[in-house]
């Protein structure tokens, strides 16, 4: 099995699940009760939170634990617009959001916000002077992922956190692609809020964290109990937060010697599938994460090649998970300016810590008769340049 979904989620460390099994076993204790075992669990989540804050670089009051990435982006977007409507209506984000940010701008819409999507180039690089332009005396918020799950391009940060704080508009950045690889202290970024999670830095799934600067006013979306200082209520997921302290210590320790080593396979991985004929990287080539190929293979479903593909062990996706069960074409290779020829035959190749060069050579060694054999069935005989015009090369 060559596993190739990486920004899927991740394989979960052996470090990470060690650390954890005392708190899903003996310590399983409630974080609010007054004797030695709930102090026992509270000491667990304090102490992850502290350690999460020096990875971070922030303090551990500025950050919430939640049940996942799409919790905080929901509690961080959510949660401030409700909170600061009375300041302005006006709210900015890209076209090329994970599911988690775009879903909540389009139910803020239905609230009555105004949401401006800024464009992004052919090369998924979003449009800085557009952005700028778009901030009215009524904006309060700019939401811009780090670095995109789809085709991996990744944003330059501080550039756009610099025209924030120019116009005293709060920033908010989706990061859970962007942890294992990037610069993550959020003084360097300059952001305002900032979202992770565990189950993409090789932590257990169901467990994010948001980040939130002292000051930045947000309201709660779930009610209940007053646990996170009465901005998360429920009972703490104690091991999922412990096991993610320990995956984002792992990731941050190993973060730039893996980039390397995965880089060189995933630019391995892109020369050698581009040796095909009619085939097309989508996204920028070098600002994107090590781990990301996305690739078009002209005149082939993206699903047909998936399919085939399992069935030599290669696990790959189409674009997001939360897309690829639905037939529209994925709305990130829209906004780089693709035709659905282009979506359609796009497929997600992400690398990990498990990936060697053995697998990147057996799936250069699989992919060209896979190809061949596909497009031999396709009824379409289309050329990129044909379906691209003068976007071709
Ligand atoms: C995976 C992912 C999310 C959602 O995280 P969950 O923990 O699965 O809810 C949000 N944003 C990005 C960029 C992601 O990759």
């Amino acid at each position: 099995m060559i596993y190739l979904d990486n920004a899927a989620t991740t394989r979960m460390d052996p470090d990470v699940l060690k650390e954890m099994l005392p708190y899903l076993k003996e310590r399983f204790g409630n974080p609010s009760s007054m004797h030695y075992m709930g102090m026992e669990a509270k000491n667990a989540v304090e102490g992850s939170r502290k350690k999460i804050a020096n990875h971070l670089n922030c303090q551990p009051e500025e950050l919430i634990f939640t049940g996942s990435g799409t919790e905080s982006d929901n509690l961080a977007i959510l949660g401030f617009a409700r909170q600061n409507k009375e300041r302005g209506n006006h709210l900015i984000t890209s076209k090329i959001e994970h599911p988690a940010v775009m879903n909540c701008f389009k139910q803020l819409e239905k609230e009555g916000f105004n949401i401006t999507y800024i464009d992004v180039d052919t090369d998924g690089i979003i449009d800085l002077k557009q952005l700028e332009n778009a901030i009215t005396a009524k904006t309060i918020l700019v939401s811009v992922i780090y670095a995109n799950n789809e085709i991996g391009v990744i944003q330059d940060i501080p550039a756009i956190t610099d025209i924030c704080r120019k116009n005293k508009v709060t920033f908010h950045t989706d990061a859970c692609q962007a942890t294992n690889y990037l610069e993550i202290d959020v003084k360097k970024l300059g952001v305002d809020m900032m979202t992770i999670n565990a189950s993409k830095i090789y932590g257990p799934k169901g467990v994010g964290v948001l980040f939130r600067r002292k000051g930045t006013g947000i309201q709660p979306i779930i009610f209940g109990g007053g646990q996170e200082s009465g901005l998360r209520a429920g009972t703490e997921n104690v091991a999922n937060i412990v096991g993610m302290a320990k995956a984002l210590e792992l990731a941050i320790k190993m973060g730039e010697k893996e980039s390397a080593r995965i880089g060189k396979l995933r630019d391995r991985l892109i020369d050698g599938l581009l040796e095909l004929p009619e085939t097309r990287l989508n996204g920028h080539p070098t600002k994107r994460l090590p781990n990301n190929v996305n690739i078009s293979f002209l005149n082939i479903e993206g699903e047909s090649l998936l399919l085939m593909m399992g069935e030599e062990g290669i696990y790959a996706s189409t674009g997001s998970a939360c897309s690829s069960s639905k037939l529209e074409p994925s709305h990130v290779i829209t906004a780089i300016g693709m035709p659905h020829e282009i979506s359609h035959s796009s497929i997600r190749m992400t690398l990990g810590r498990q990936t060697t060069k053995k697998d990147i050579d057996q799936v250069l060694d699989k992919m060209p008769g896979i190809v061949e054999r596909l497009r031999k069935i396709s009824a379409l005989n289309m050329t990129m340049e044909h379906v691209l015009g003068d976007k071709h090369g």
